[in-house]
């Protein structure tokens, strides 16, 4: 058997198993202008509503073409669920929308055996400004 001087791969991870996390660290660090590279700046006001409809908590998100594009609020209700507005996001821009209010209910259960789910309201703004 003829040797080329190549050196055994060293075992680790496979080159699949590479590509997966080499995909999912891409992901999770995908920058507001790798994903949406129309955007000047994307504000997104976020009013959390209890379920007796009284205002919880607010936060005001500013991502700028440098952000990571992190479009996942956790639930302050039951913090296992969270609002994910990322499909949100993609319509306004894919409609190339200005303003946008959306919102949503919180559909997790507190408990595995709870019957009742969260109920915790979300109500967003999304604000976006193009390149000109
Ligand atoms: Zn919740």
């Amino acid at each position: 058997m003829a040797s080329f001087g190549k050196r055994r791969p060293k075992p680790g991870p496979s080159k699949n198993e590479q590509k997966a996390l080499r995909t999912e660290r891409a992901r999770l660090a995908a920058l507001l202008k790798d994903r949406y590279p129309s955007l000047q700046r994307l504000t997104i006001q976020l009013e959390f509503l209890t379920p007796q409809k009284q205002s919880f908590d607010r936060q005001k998100r500013e991502l700028s073409p440098d952000s990571v594009c992190d479009l996942s609020v956790p639930c302050p209700g039951c913090n296992s669920g969270s609002f994910d507005l990322a499909a949100k996001v993609q319509a306004v821009i894919v409609a190339h929308e200005a303003l946008s209010e959306s919102g949503g209910i919180c559909q997790e259960r507190a408990f595995a055996e709870a019957k009742a789910i969260c109920g915790f309201e979300l109500r967003c703004r999304i604000e976006a400004l193009y390149k000109a």
